[in-house]
């Protein structure tokens, strides 16, 4: 038997307070609910729409005690909080999704390790424990191959690119200058013809549900832009779909998961990683969907069925990187577009710009994808030229 759902007012335990979680207090806000902010950085943007917020650090035992008894479940916003915290949580409350699936995930070798041996496709891959080992590796998986920290990378950092031979001094060096007791694993780098992603929310009663696939166009290791829905063949989006609803089962997921997929030739599909959350390619939910990954997320955490989902309208997503909300503002080429029907505006309302730092994004919708896709390109080319 199930445990009865959380009645709305009950108290949402989020660990991480950026701005995924800053939009998962919103939805819970809308829902009926209250959210209790954990993240050690007092700035994080989530704390300002918490209803409780706590900024000690994880490890803090008193602050781990009255956060654990003013939630009545936990979830994070992020894979890098500690997997041995939500595991403490879990131990007098739900954590959702659980810390077993975090620490399954948060780790890139265990979790490809896992998704491999459970038989879902993922690139070549290799343990590496010492940098002297690269050689081996390389020898196994051949030029090119892609070398990731097995844990804390994000948005492109922690990966070195092994493009020929040449590179290989020069990238052990590197992995040389890590921490001591780093990890790390190495992939073939595939060919791939575009990056897609799909979003699965799944009940603590097995209810599963897809949201459509969609296309991401990344630069410098960084989501730039997405479209929705992906324009590839009706046999890419079964396989996809298929694909996200079996992972998540094979975890015993509840919670809203995210899959970035990499489509090679002869519509072969590949898993790049599974996220355990909310995930930026799925923000045009947000404004396309009626109901959007974070409602998703509130309903599953809380132990409600997932919702039926319906995509409204084809959208193109604009992340807004290094630039605030603000400068965009200030320039009349980008007002005009951003007064557009259907394009909305979300600030992250970051404290501090930084490059690289994801500070907003951007939606378009329209009602053909092509032409929201040249409002987004038309848009991010004016803000590359407002960040120089
Ligand atoms: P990740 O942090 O693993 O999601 O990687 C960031 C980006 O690097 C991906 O979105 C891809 O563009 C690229 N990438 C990562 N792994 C591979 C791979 N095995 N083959 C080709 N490209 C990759």
């Amino acid at each position: 038997m199930n445990p009865p759902p959380i009645e709305p007012e009950g108290v949402l335990g989020v660990l991480g307070g950026g701005q995924l979680g800053a939009m998962f207090a919103s939805a819970a806000a809308r829902l009926g609910y209250r959210v209790a902010v954990w993240d050690p950085d007092v700035d994080a943007p989530a704390h300002r729409l918490a209803a409780y917020s706590f900024t000690e650090p994880f490890a803090d035992h008193e602050a781990f005690a009255r956060f654990t008894d003013l939630v009545s479940v936990a979830t994070y916003e992020w894979e890098n909080v500690p997997a041995d915290l939500c595991e403490r949580l879990e131990e007098r409350k739900p954590v959702r999704p659980s810390g077993r699936i975090l620490r399954r995930i948060q780790n890139r070798l265990v979790q490809k390790t896992f998704l491999d041996g459970q038989g879902f496709p993922v690139p070549r891959f290799a343990p590496l424990t010492h940098p002297d080992r690269l050689h081996d590796a390389i020898e196994d998986l051949g030029i090119p191959a892609v070398c990731k920290t097995a844990t804390a990378g994000y948005d492109g950092k922690g990966q070195w690119r092994i493009e020929d031979r040449s590179t290989l001094p020069h990238v052990i060096d590197s992995l040389r200058r890590c921490p001591a007791g780093m990890e790390w694993i190495v992939e073939t780098l595939v060919p791939f013809e575009r990056e897609l992603s799909i979003l699965v929310a799944r009940g603590i009663d097995g209810q599963t549900i897809v949201y459509p696939l969609a296309e991401n166009v990344h630069e410098e290791g960084i989501l730039s832009m997405t479209l929705v829905p992906a324009m590839v063949a009706p046999r890419v989006i079964e396989r996809s779909a298929a694909l996200a609803r079996a992972v998540v089962e094979r975890m015993q997921g509840v919670g809203l998961f995210c899959l970035e997929l990499f489509l090679l030739s002869q519509d072969i599909v590949l898993i790049n990683e599974v996220a355990p959350r909310p995930h930026n390619s799925g923000h045009y939910t947000l404004n396309a969907c009626n109901v959007s990954q974070f409602e998703q997320q509130v309903r599953t955490v809380c132990g409600l069925p997932p919702m039926e989902i319906r995509l409204e309208s084809p959208a193109a997503m604009v992340n807004l990187i290094g630039i605030d909300a603000e400068t965009i503002n200030h320039d009349a080429a980008c007002r005009r577009l951003l007064s557009l029907p259907g394009t909305t505006l979300h600030d992250y309302d970051k404290r501090e710009t930084r490059p690289r730092r994801k500070m907003g994004h951007v939606t378009f919708l329209a009602g053909e994808l092509h032409i929201a896709r040249e409002r987004a390109l038309e848009f991010q080319s004016l803000v590359k030229a407002l960040r120089h």
